[in-house]
């Protein structure tokens, strides 16, 4: 990472993603991440606040300057192909947010405002889109005064994306986007040459189909 941000003299940051214990958290600070997101969401709400209070203290500790991530609500788990939607997950309240972001001293909120990991059969084949609640993230932002990622946002109308990203989201993960163009590439070259066996003249297709998503992607987030 220290390489290719002097190479490339780009603001580049490692981010560990979902860490489900103190110990695995620990871990990547040591490792030098940047940010680390502590996910205990699945604990009862008051136990999330202690374990995630207790996070915060100890990665500030290793690393005063590292930025740590706190998630509450229902966002399903699996940057993957699921066969259905996940349906009735429970939102982030305006007011959890509040609590939580006051009494555990994250950085980063990640809150459940209708973004769900992974992408379903229907929004693959483009019958279906996840729609966000951008009232609800206007009002957390407000309530919170935090950055805010959203997770699980492959498959998200892109309205909704810039909508949200004007509403106070200031981090999108689209990781399921990325994996689906990387099959894709795979796919499309091995069946263009089906007698190619020189693995650097396949692979470099997994690698365009990934720009493409990312490209795409980074012009819709940056778009005024
Ligand atoms: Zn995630």
């Amino acid at each position: 990472m220290k390489v290719l941000r002097q190479d490339y003299d780009y603001p580049i940051f490692l981010n560990a993603d979902h860490t489900h214990s103190l110990a695995s958290a620990e871990n990547a600070a040591r490792a030098g991440f940047d940010s680390i997101v502590f996910d205990r969401s699945e604990l009862p709400f008051a136990q999330n606040i202690s374990e995630t209070k207790k996070a915060v203290e100890a990665l500030k500790s290793i690393n005063p300057l590292i930025l740590v991530e706190g998630e509450i609500g229902e966002i399903g788990t699996g940057s993957e192909i699921h066969e259905e939607a996940p349906q009735g997950l429970t939102l982030t309240t305006t007011e959890e947010a509040k609590e939580f972001a006051a009494a555990t001293g994250i950085d980063i909120l990640a809150p459940a405002v209708g973004n769900t990991h992974g992408l379903s059969r229907s929004m693959i084949r483009g019958e279906a889109q996840k729609r966000l609640d951008i009232d609800r993230i206007a009002q957390i932002r407000k309530a919170t005064g935090l950055f805010m990622t959203l997770h699980g946002a492959s498959g998200t109308n892109d309205d909704d994306l810039s909508r949200a990203i004007r509403a106070g989201i200031t981090e999108i993960h689209i990781n399921t986007e990325v994996r689906l163009a990387w099959r894709r590439g795979l796919e499309t070259a091995f069946a263009k040459e089906r007698d190619q066996v020189v693995p650097y003249k396949l692979l470099p297709a997994a690698v365009d189909a990934m720009k493409q998503v990312v490209s795409a992607r980074l012009s819709l987030f940056n778009r005024k």
